[in-house]
């Protein structure tokens, strides 16, 4: 089992104690649906493994990192966002974290704008 966080609001999805619209798992990751959508698609892509945020990643998380984005690519994929799409992943206060569990958003289903606010 990947290690959590008995506090952490990401682990309670993954271990099934929050319930949440849950589209895609496999041993590393789970994608789930955003429960306040900012786009069509909102999905939220996490490492099973309690990782706080891109800041918190050691050279060790290298492929797991890389493995959140091929799953949001394939994502995007499935869910017929041929016309583009964004993955953002928040990091830290100023980069508007709010939930201190690594999480890939990905929007898609209409034009984004840049530069974000
Ligand atoms: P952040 O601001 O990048 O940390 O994104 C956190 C995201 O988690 C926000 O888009 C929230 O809407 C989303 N969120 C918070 N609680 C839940 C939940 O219980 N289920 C699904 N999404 C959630």
């Amino acid at each position: 089992m990947a290690e959590q966080s008995s506090e952490c609001l990401f682990c309670k999805i993954v271990y099934g104690v929050i319930p949440a619209k849950r589209v895609f798992e496999d041993e590393l990751s789970l994608a789930f649906a955003d429960i306040n959508p900012q786009a069509p698609t909102h999905l939220l892509i996490i490492p099973k493994e309690h990782l706080t945020s891109l800041a918190h990643a050691a050279k060790d998380h290298a492929a797991l990192l890389g493995h959140l984005v091929f799953v949001a690519t394939e994502l995007a994929r499935s869910y017929g966002l041929e016309k583009g799409y964004r993955v953002v992943v928040n990091t830290g206060d100023d980069g508007g974290q709010t939930v201190q569990h690594l999480h890939a958003h990905l929007l898609g289903g209409r034009a984004m704008k840049w530069p974000p606010g």
